[in-house]
């Protein structure tokens, strides 16, 4: 229609900076595919502040309704429940393709789909970025690492994946979603984005989802041990999701496709995080060691340089400031509000 040339002309002239800040700007409709996740439903958050239209795409594998519901009745913020490896038509000016699960615990559940969601998915979502003339923006993973030979992680480094490993459904379906992101860029002319995120946490990560941070906290909550991995000495460098959120955003409106690593460099060991996560709600918690899962890196952190260079984006959150704010959300989630004034 002509509303739709109108408005990616605009976004377009919008976006490359030629119109003066402070003027007002008309809010563009945007997908968010997995918006009804973790770092989606954050996202989501921002952008209908924004002003914008948003529609998530989501098939609720590890998404709640629960995360987005505050919107529902709102004009601007449609639901659809659907899964991106089927076509779906839409008219949209951006994309923020996330949909795949991203807790080793889930995307190992059903490789397969796991693979099928990252490949055909991705594939679908391109399409109708090509389709509509829509930006689209990847949310990749550090993962495309997998056990770095490199350390720090800079974006130029091509990783040392196993590709027959448990985690390959995950790794190397994500580097296939940066292929074909890149070849729609280079073959449709198509605007894309890259991000490669590092772990992240915060508020509304799924209490039993298996990932470290989610783990320790829910089991210092309950009184129950921590349960540590290996020896413990394996490192990973924790972002808050608010950083992350503003990251993507700031990629999604800038003029570089990437890949931009997107994450805290502040690195940890697991013993350390356990540390910290006594600190902040039990210093009595207890550590348990269990026996580490298959093919798991040893350390991760990344070089955030290009980030801060291109985008003017660093994360403002260290782990012991934005550890309490998850506790608050898992305190009230697991014993309900009434939990929320204890300590
Ligand atoms: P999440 O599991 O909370 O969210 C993923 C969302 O995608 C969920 O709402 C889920 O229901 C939905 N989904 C999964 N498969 C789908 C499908 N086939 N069709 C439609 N919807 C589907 O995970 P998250 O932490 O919010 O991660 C979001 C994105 O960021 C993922 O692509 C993930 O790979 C990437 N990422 C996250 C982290 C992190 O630490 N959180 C790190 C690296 C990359
Ligand atoms: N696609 C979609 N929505 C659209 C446009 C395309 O889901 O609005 C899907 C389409 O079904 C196809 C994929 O995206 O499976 C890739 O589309 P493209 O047009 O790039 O390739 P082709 O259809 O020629 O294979
Ligand atoms: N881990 C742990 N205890 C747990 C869950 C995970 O020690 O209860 C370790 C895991 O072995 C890995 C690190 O924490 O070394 C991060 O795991 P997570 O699943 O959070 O994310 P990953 O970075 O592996 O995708």
């Amino acid at each position: 229609s002509l509303d739709l040339v109108h408005r990616s002309t605009y976004e377009r002239t919008f976006v490359a900076g030629k119109i003066p800040l402070g003027l007002k700007r008309k809010g563009l409709r945007i997908l968010v595919t997995g918006g009804a996740g973790f770092v989606g439903s954050h996202l989501v958050d921002r952008l209908i502040e924004r002003g914008d239209s948003v529609i998530v795409v989501d098939n609720f594998f590890t998404g709640r309704k629960e995360n987005v519901m505050h919107h529902y009745g709102n004009p601007n913020f449609e639901m659809i429940r659907h899964d991106v490896v089927e076509p779906i038509l839409l008219e949209v000016d951006q994309i923020y393709h996330l949909a795949c699960p991203a807790s080793p615990v889930h995307y190992k559940f059903n490789p397969v789909k796991t693979i099928k969601t990252n490949v055909v998915g991705t594939l679908n979502m391109l399409g109708l970025a090509k389709r509509v003339g829509a930006r689209f923006l990847l949310t990749s993973t550090s993962e495309v690492y997998g056990d770095p030979l490199q350390h720090p992680q800079v974006e130029t480094y091509w990783g040392n994946v196993n590709p027959i490993g448990v985690r390959s459904c995950y790794d190397e379906g994500k580097r296939t979603a940066e292929t074909l992101t890149m070849d729609y860029h280079r073959g449709a002319n198509l605007e894309v984005r890259i991000a490669r995120i590092f772990n992240t946490y915060g508020p509304r990560m799924c209490i039993d989802d298996g990932r470290v941070v989610s783990n320790f906290v829910a089991q210092a909550l309950r009184k129950e041990p921590m349960t540590v991995y290996g020896d413990g000495k394996q490192t990973r460098s924790f972002q808050y999701v608010s950083d992350l959120v503003e990251g993507l955003m700031r990629l999604m409106e800038g003029e570089h496709v990437g890949p931009f690593n997107l994450g805290n460099p502040g690195e940890f060991t697991m013993l350390e995080l356990a540390k910290v996560v006594q600190d902040t709600i039990d210093p009595n918690a207890k550590i348990e060691f269990r026996p580490n899962t298959e093919d798991d890196p040893h350390k991760r952190k990344p070089d955030i340089s290009r980030a801060k260079e291109q985008l003017g984006w660093e994360p403002k959150i260290p782990l012991r400031q934005g550890l309490p704010l998850m506790v608050n959300d898992f305190r009230t989630r697991i014993f309900g509000d009434h939990g929320s004034s204890e300590s």
